[in-house]
């Protein structure tokens, strides 16, 4: 696929906890374009199968309900929900029973194929912001500007765990580093579009960084 629209195309992959989706709502309302939340999107397939009981090994099953997903991003008074099937799934998907069975779920190929279509198809035609794990390796090969954000194990913990507690959740953050590494581990081995730093992208180690000085980092660079 090739950016022939000469649309501004931002990919941020990274792993768990890194701060992407945060970072990346931020600076897409800075720079004016549209914020596609993929990691969402998995967790909404997840979500709806966990939903219909369906075994993640039933393939049959799987591409039956990926005929029949709709998935739909609704920006309500500034904030962008997630629908699945009319439903509004936004924090549904954020339960850690949805963080422990997403990997699985994405790395069916059948389920990046309809994923990564849709993806596409969302960003044609408009400037678009990304974030995801496979954004400018496969999503968006072709983007201008591609940052593979990371940090310490410890710090995003840290950080995803702050925001569960903002939740009113209680938090372990023992067993929380350990979902994170595991979910990471999962994501970088599977065979499709496995999480993995484009060669073209740039690193960005955000640990001693705070989120304001992410967001204006990644700003000017693409602002110049
Ligand atoms: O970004 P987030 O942590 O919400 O992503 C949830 C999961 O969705 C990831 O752990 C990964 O398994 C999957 N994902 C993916 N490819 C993407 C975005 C997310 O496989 N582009």
């Amino acid at each position: 696929m090739s950016n022939t629209t000469q649309t501004i195309q931002i990919a941020i992959d990274g792993p768990a906890g890194a701060g992407k989706s945060s970072v990346a709502k931020v600076l897409s309302k800075r720079l004016g374009c549209i914020y596609l939340d993929t990691g969402a999107m998995y967790r909404a397939v997840t979500w709806a199968a966990m939903e219909q009981n369906i075994d993640f090994d039933d393939a049959e099953a799987m591409q039956r309900l990926l005929d029949t997903l709709e998935l739909e991003f609704r920006d309500e008074d500034g904030v962008q929900h997630l629908y699945c099937n009319g439903t509004d799934v936004t924090e549904a998907i954020r339960t850690p029973e949805i963080s422990a069975n997403v990997s699985a779920v994405s790395m069916i190929p059948a389920v990046r194929e309809s994923m990564t279509a849709q993806q596409r198809r969302i960003a044609e035609g408009h400037d678009v912001l990304m974030d995801g794990r496979d954004i400018g390796t496969t999503v968006l090969p072709d983007a201008q500007y591609k940052f593979f954000l990371t940090a310490s194990l410890k710090e995003r913990a840290r950080r995803r765990g702050l925001e569960l507690e903002q939740k009113g959740q209680v938090v372990d953050y023992a067993q929380l580093e350990r979902d994170i590494a595991l979910r990471d581990e999962k994501d970088s081995k599977r065979e499709v579009s496995p999480l993995k730093m484009a060669e073209d992208a740039e690193l960005i180690d955000t640990s001693d960084l705070s989120f304001d000085e992410v967001v204006d980092l990644l700003y000017h660079k693409i602002i110049k």
